[in-house]
């Protein structure tokens, strides 16, 4: 196993690479076309939605951003959400946040069909997760697991500390750990000695939305930190949970922006494309199967 060093070195660009490339090898193939559903004028889901745009151009998968009003009513993105779950040229459909007021995403997100949902924002995808059924994970939990494959960092025997317990990170997160036989402690807000959990794990996964939360205090010499948060900044840029500085000096760190973020998009594109090859009627291995573990009831 090669141990990552100390510092900022858990970058996820080239994992990212990898898989897009994959990704270009059945995109076209397949005519793979994702459907991105946005009700919001937030500015920084507007930047989100153009890069995976991008990133989805570059791969040949054909990415339609389909816009509501701000204001739509619930029962508007629901439909919208139920008439791409039954268009048979559509193979991933994902849901933006923020909602219009008194939407519920996980509520709505229950409109997507489960082969369509890409980015496992169906509560029925978290249950099959949870019950070892294959199932597409959240990408961004699972870009957790894939940036730490891509730096050969054990799970199996060891602990991890998640936290943030939201449905689209820390949960998901946890099982696809235990699944990896990783023993997991989510913590959260109301968490009591947040340091004392943290500094005694040997993997720490920030995703609070906190920038500045997890410090050197709360990570042991040689631990490996992953950092999910995405924090603006007000000279418009990018920090994530971590003191990078102080933790990054004891533990092998992964960046923000530079880590999480662009594996995760690339596996959006990825799971497009198992929807599209499963659609066109191709055997393939399920999404997020279990550990031998986990399969075993272990
Ligand atoms: P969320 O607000 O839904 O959940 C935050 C979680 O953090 C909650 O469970 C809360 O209990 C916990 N928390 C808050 N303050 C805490 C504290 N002081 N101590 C311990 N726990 C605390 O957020 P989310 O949607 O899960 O996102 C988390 C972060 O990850 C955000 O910064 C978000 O922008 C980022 N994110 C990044 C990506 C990516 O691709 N890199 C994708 C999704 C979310």
């Amino acid at each position: 196993m090669t141990v990552p060093a100390i510092g900022p070195s858990l970058t996820g660009a080239a994992r990212a690479a990898r898989i897009r490339a994959e990704v270009t090898a059945g995109a076209a193939e397949l005519a793979a076309r994702l459907a991105v559903v946005v009700a919001t004028e937030d500015e920084s889901t507007a930047w989100y939605v153009r890069s995976l745009a991008r990133a989805a151009a570059k791969t040949g998968v054909a990415c339609d951003t389909v816009v509501l009003p701000a204001d739509a009513a619930p029962e508007r993105v629901r439909e919208t959400l139920a008439g791409l779950s039954t268009d048979p040229r559509v193979h991933g459909i994902i849901l933006q946040t923020p909602l219009p007021p008194g939407a519920v995403a996980a509520d709505l997100a229950g409109a997507i069909a489960p082969e369509k949902d890409v980015d496992g924002a169906n509560p029925s995808s978290l249950g099959r997760l949870a019950a070892g059924l294959p199932a597409f994970a959240p990408a961004t939990a699972e870009a957790v697991v894939e940036l730490l494959d891509a730096h050969d960092v054990r799970l199996g025997g060891r602990t991890a500390a998640v936290v943030g317990r939201s449905t689209v990170v820390g949960k998901p997160l946890a099982h696809l750990l235990l699944d990896r036989d990783a023993t997991v402690t989510v913590c959260h807000s109301r968490t009591p000695d947040l340091a004392g959990v943290t500094s005694r794990a040997d993997v720490v996964v920030a995703a609070a939305g906190r920038p500045g939360l997890i410090t050197a205090a709360h990570v042991r010499e040689g631990a490996v930190v992953v950092d999910v948060g995405t924090n603006a900044t007000e000279d418009g840029g990018l920090v994530g949970d971590v003191a990078a500085a102080e933790v990054g000096a004891k533990a092998a760190l992964s960046p923000v922006p530079g880590g999480v973020g662009p594996i995760t998009t690339a596996l959006l594109l990825r799971h497009t494309v198992m929807a599209a090859a499963r659609a066109a009627g191709a055997d393939l291995p399920s999404p997020a199967a279990p550990g031998p573990t986990a399969a075993a009831g272990g």
